[in-house]
């Protein structure tokens, strides 16, 4: 048998009134966004608690993962993690707000998918100096700032400093 690991057997939870158990997701997955690819390497794990409501079958936990980025400033592939929280309500027939309940049995694969790409950032920076692919200054910019004329003062005098000098 070749059965997913996001497949969760729910009938001892269904309709009963048990307390949630946990469960263990550990997986490696193929995700991405265009900016942002989860890696296979350490694999993507889900600790969550899964448990009876009313109609259906409430999840909750947490998604951790390791994610390559692309700097969106300065086009760099750079290496992060993160954990996001997640919750969602599986039920039987189809629902608006709900993930699907196939007999017995959930798929977590599209619920920990949308979880975890949710909490990824949308535009990723390599890091809050970054100053991205230096181009020609264009003209207009800044120009019709109301006061504070002192050059000093120009938040751009700071991110000056830190460019390597030019040979
Ligand atoms: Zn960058």
């Amino acid at each position: 048998m070749n059965r997913s690991p996001f497949l969760v057997d729910v009938s001892d939870l269904l309709g009963r009134d048990v307390p949630a158990r946990p469960v263990v997701i550990d997986v490696v997955v193929d995700w991405a966004l265009e900016m942002s690819r989860i890696l296979a390497e350490p694999a993507l794990v889900a600790h969550l608690s899964i448990g009876p409501v009313p109609g259906g079958i409430l999840v909750r936990g947490e998604v951790c993962y390791a994610v390559e980025h692309t700097c969106r400033r300065c086009l760099t592939d750079f290496i992060d993690d993160g954990c996001n929280p997640v919750t969602g309500l599986f039920e039987v027939g189809p629902g608006e707000d709900a993930y699907p309940i196939e007999g017995t049995t959930i798929d977590l694969e599209s619920f920990l998918r949308d979880e975890t790409l949710l909490g990824l950032p949308l535009l990723p920076i390599c890091e809050d100096s970054c100053v991205g692919v230096v181009t020609t200054p264009e003209t207009g910019l800044n120009t019709d700032s109301p006061s504070d004329s002192d050059d000093t003062g120009s938040p751009f005098a700071v991110l000056r400093d830190l460019l390597p000098p030019e040979d």
